[in-house]
């Protein structure tokens, strides 16, 4: 029950009854309410345009976030300075070895083949950080990709070096009389005139003059073709092929100590200075042929000559003199 309350009424000297009108305190009720609203709305308000007021939390991640831009920044620098090592070492591989090697520069299309056309990174956008993640990204694929090409150039540049190398070893590119042995370097490749005839004929070989019993060494890397005295004129002879299309001829040895079949090295002893055949004296009778042509074998002395010795050799045997056969 509800408290009664009265008032004196001194005009009717009597207590009245107070009358409580509704509708005031239906106006109350909706003020407080529209008060409370209002004051929640300016919270709101305050709240949502004072991002500066952040929690400790927030203010932590602000700071990795930072940190983590700030380090995709160097990571992209790092990698371009990446990016510029290798490309130095893909120009002189281009521009070096793969022309040493005769093997044709790989394009920088081919390099850097396969990023344009479709969006390979579209799960990164949409992020306030997409374009430092993408270029990140992408310059990691590229450095890849690069990376992978650039190392199968240089597997295939291993492997021509190996048969390069075995080219070399294989070309006959020295004395087959080593020169403090040599009595003299008697007759070049040329016209010389024959020892028996007198005649001017062409001497396919040069002839190393040496005491019988002198080593003759092997010129090159190769496989014995022949060891006999079967070939006119040549006494007992010896054929090496080295492949590629060269062999080497010693001919007139006193004696030989390989068979056919054998392989050699170079610098190998594989007989001895003679005079047997058609000679006139002791000598080694030399000859060098490339693709089953006889060639001048002045011109592969490199492996053993210094400059003075080779100038020396070739004066001596350009001398149009009388050959040893
Ligand atoms: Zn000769």
């Amino acid at each position: 029950m509800s408290k009664v309350k009265y008032y004196y009424d001194s005009e009717t000297l009597s207590y009245r009854k107070i009358e409580k009108k509704k509708g005031r305190k239906l106006k109350i009720f909706v003020l407080s309410l529209l008060g409370m609203f209002l004051s929640g709305f300016l919270l709101l308000l305050i709240y949502i345009n004072l991002p500066s007021v952040q929690t400790p939390k927030e203010l932590s991640l602000q700071r990795e976030l930072n940190n983590m831009e700030l380090q995709f920044e160097l990571l992209n620098k790092k990698m371009n300075q990446a990016q510029a090592v290798l490309a130095e070492v893909e120009d002189r591989d281009n521009n070096l070895y793969r022309v040493y090697f005769e093997s044709n520069p790989i394009p920088e299309e081919q390099r850097k083949a396969g990023f344009g056309g479709i969006n390979r990174y579209k799960d990164l956008e949409g992020f306030d950080n997409s374009k430092l993640i993408i270029n990140a990204t992408r310059n990691l694929d590229i450095l890849t990709k690069q990376i992978v090409v650039q190392s199968r150039s240089l597997d295939e540049i291993a492997k021509l070096a190996e048969k390069k190398e075995k080219l070399l070893a294989a070309i006959p590119a020295i004395q087959p009389v080593k020169n403090e042995d040599l009595t003299r370097m008697a007759s070049g490749y040329g016209y010389r005139t024959d020892p028996f005839t007198k005649a001017r004929k062409f001497h396919y070989g040069m002839d190393f003059t040496a005491p019988r019993g002198t080593p003759v060494y092997a010129t090159g890397d190769g496989v014995i073709s022949r060891a006999d005295n079967t070939a006119t004129g040549y006494g007992n002879h010896i054929v090496i092929d080295h492949g590629y299309g060269y062999e080497s001829l010693y001919g007139h040895l006193y004696k030989y100590n390989v068979r056919a079949g054998q392989k050699v090295q170079r610098g190998d002893i594989i007989g001895f200075v003679g005079s047997t055949g058609r000679s006139e004296a002791p000598h080694c009778h030399y000859e060098v042929f490339k693709d089953g042509e006889r060639i001048n074998p002045i011109n592969f002395y490199y492996g053993s000559l210094t400059a003075e010795e080779f100038a020396e050799i070739l004066t001596k045997a350009q001398q149009e003199n009388q050959s040893l056969d």
